[in-house]
């Protein structure tokens, strides 16, 4: 797709200072169980739906349930040819009997390999009826996109990528939605390469910090988001059990990667994520269930030079650190950053809000600058939490898309998920700004620590 394409395209151009750096979780893919209704869901009817990925050869397999004509005869089933036929049960008048609850145990228990059988909601205990065949489907739309797992890329930018310089980290687009966040990064590091060669300030940048960027931290999310429902958030893992898997469900399924990281998590009793598999802040089944969370945290761990990260999102307009989340007991929040760590923070925070205002004027609200916890709410178990407390990296969130002022209706008004070109262009360059800037306060910190 277009964002690995201009990775693979950066790469090409600027050899002398860039790397691509493959992330070693595979992501599940843009890829979903083949599902379909046996019977009518508004009297009595199953999902039904395949253990494999549709694309594994299962999109239109078919599924039907028949009445044998013979008196008492037992459930049967049997798979053959593409067709999974369920044999309804007879009584001596030879009339079927089987119900849903059976048909759905027997598909479950014969063909535990190929399918799984769910009963609907409200078809519990129903007569079965005769029905299908059904064709299952996956349901994904979008055709260009391949179905395999995906490999998710860092470009690494600087002169000396030897880990011998102090490191920066900016990564975007865990939320699939997000549409304007990888044209910040990817705007943010071609800005770097391209003013290399003309402007001795960049070069010097690029001689003092080593860069990495993660453009698509979520691509089978945004994917979805691209090709068939434009308001996903989360990953396209369907964690989900019973009745939650039935296809009516299928825009609320993933993980929430933002709150699927270990510290301060869900699991640990924090605010600000769900169990519940179908909530749009779903926190997985355990810290780091997913491949997508896992890269984010492997790369900085990979790399213990990185200082300095930017967790890229939108809307709104916030600027904000760690302490990220609080206790539901007490709102007790993670530990506050000492006085010189918060200091630095706000700082930076200045220098870098600055820098984002010097491209078309806009500003963050001093209300929408500060702690997560404090300005926003509570994210448990995001992902600057991870790196600021476990890696002890200054780890910061943009929001990026600040409200617009509509002098039509004399108000202040957001900008959305997938704002038209020119604001999201408008976005990626004074955000981009605010990652040179960053860049800038890492060559600083550096230059303090070593005179130290
Ligand atoms: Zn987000």
């Amino acid at each position: 797709m277009d964002i690995q394409a201009r990775i693979k395209r950066l790469a090409r151009q600027y050899r002398d200072l860039v790397d691509v750096i493959d992330l070693p979780n595979k992501t599940q893919g843009y890829r979903r169980n083949a599902a379909g209704y046996l019977g009518d869901p508004a009297v009595a009817a199953l999902v039904v739906e395949s253990v494999r990925f549709g694309d594994q050869n299962m999109n239109g397999v078919q599924v039907r349930t028949v009445d044998p004509g013979r008196a008492n005869r037992p459930l049967t089933v049997g798979y053959r040819d593409r067709v999974l036929t369920v044999s309804l049960a007879t009584d001596t008048a030879g009339k079927t009997v089987s119900t849903t609850d059976e048909v759905a145990a027997a598909i479950n228990a014969r063909q535990p390999d190929r399918f799984r059988a769910i009963v609907e909601d409200g078809s519990a205990g129903l007569p079965m009826p005769v029905a299908g065949p059904t064709r299952l489907d996956d349901g994904l739309q979008g055709t260009e996109v391949p179905a395999r797992p995906w490999t998710v890329q860092a470009l690494r930018l600087g002169v000396h990528r030897d880990g011998s310089r102090v490191g920066v980290l900016a990564y975007s687009q865990e939320h699939a939605r997000e549409w304007a966040t990888p044209l910040v990064t990817l705007e943010f590091a071609e800005r770097m390469l391209a003013n290399a060669r003309t402007d001795p300030a960049t070069r010097e940048l690029l001689e003092q910090v080593d860069i990495f960027v993660i453009p698509m931290v979520n691509p089978d999310g945004a994917n979805y988001s691209f090709n068939d429902f434009n308001f996903q958030r989360k990953n396209l893992v369907n964690h989900c059990t019973g009745a939650a898997r039935d296809p009516k469900n299928r825009t609320s399924w993933g993980v929430d990667i933002n709150r699927n990281y270990t510290v301060g998590s869900y699991f640990d009793g924090y605010v600000g994520a769900s169990a519940n598999c179908l909530s749009g802040t779903y926190a997985g089944t355990s810290e780091l269930s997913e491949a997508e969370s896992g890269n984010v945290i492997a790369l900085a761990q990979d790399h213990p030079n990185i200082k300095f990260a930017m967790n890229v999102h939108s809307y709104g307009g916030y600027f904000m650190w760690p302490p990220g989340a609080y206790r539901a007991d007490g709102r007790v929040t993670l530990p506050r950053p000492s006085i010189d760590e918060s200091t630095l923070f706000l700082n930076s925070a200045r220098r870098i809000v600055g820098a984002i205002a010097q491209e078309r004027g806009t500003v963050t609200w001093p209300s929408q600058t500060g702690p997560v916890a404090d300005v926003l709410y509570s994210a448990a178990g995001n992902s600057a939490d991870q790196l600021y407390y476990e890696l002890g990296i200054f780890a910061w969130d943009f929001e990026v898309g600040n409200d617009r002022w509509n002098p039509a209706t004399n108000q202040w008004e957001g900008v959305g998920f997938q704002p038209p070109f020119d604001e999201a262009h408008g976005e990626s360059q004074e955000y981009a700004g605010g990652l040179v800037e960053m860049v800038r306060v890492a060559r600083d910190y550096a230059a303090a620590e070593s005179a130290g």
